[in-house]
């Protein structure tokens, strides 16, 4: 097989998966939408997915995104593509990933909105901002994210910053907690945002590993990249 063979299967296999989801939980396909996650591999990948119709694309690791997003360029001029940044934001680098990034899953502090903003006003464009919330029900930060009830204080101050649009809510299951559980808090806090405004109906949740169970608690985007890629490369 093909890498790009390779690739349409797993893409295939995971639209399958979340076609079975949504009928189980009585929700349309077509209110999910799949983000394909490719750290770890090469730009190539990324211009097969493009070639296979995939147009929301996702990084987690800043130097490593900027690399590909600029070989991207060069290889696919004219694509289509947005670029999710999901992972971990410091604020020295959120003015850099606002350079790029469509979409930002995970912002987690204050600190990053100055930067962000900045940099959208330089693209002249509106950069989508999701406030990431911390699953885990103990208080200890391990993946990142505001605790649930300190999300609508952030999503406020996103709503009152110039070149970001507020859509909604991202979180990550903890490692070895019940995701569906995890992901109805999630659920909770989403409700909330949505009464803030009606742009912010976003739920990025749900990976390889539990894309079901949030697709069953009202995800509207899934990010996903081992079921399609293949297990990663190695790991850092
Ligand atoms: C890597 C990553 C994913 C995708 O994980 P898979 O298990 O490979 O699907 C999703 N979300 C975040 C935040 C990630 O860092």
């Amino acid at each position: 097989m093909s890498r790009r063979e390779e690739l349409a299967a797993g893409l295939a296999a995971t639209r399958e998966r979340i076609g079975v989801a949504c009928a189980e939980a009585g929700r349309d396909p077509a209110e999910v939408t799949l983000v394909v996650v490719t750290k770890f591999f090469p730009a190539t990948d990324v211009v097969h997915l493009l070639g296979l119709g995939v147009r929301d694309l996702a990084e987690s690791r800043h130097q490593e995104a900027v690399e590909k997003t600029a070989e991207v360029r060069r290889l696919a001029p004219s694509h289509q593509g947005r670029w999710h940044f999901i992972g971990n934001l410091q604020s020295n680098k959120a003015a850099a990933v606002g350079g790029y990034a469509d979409v930002v899953h995970s912002l987690d502090r204050l600190k990053l909105l100055a930067p962000l903003s900045r940099a959208a006003l330089a693209r002249g464009v509106m950069i989508d901002v999701l406030v990431q919330v911390d699953l885990d029900p103990e208080p200890i930060t391990g993946r990142g994210g505001v605790r649930p009830e300190a999300a609508d204080e952030l999503a406020r101050q996103v709503l009152s910053t110039t070149g970001l649009r507020l859509r909604g809510v991202m979180g990550v299951a903890p490692l070895g907690a019940d995701a569906e559980a995890a992901f109805g808090r999630l659920a909770e806090v989403s409700a909330r945002l949505r009464g803030l405004d009606r742009d912010a109906g976003w739920v990025s949740a749900g990976m390889s590993g539990d894309l079901e169970a949030a697709i069953k608690q009202g995800a509207t985007h899934v990010r996903v990249g081992s079921a399609i890629l293949g297990s990663r490369p190695y790991h850092r």
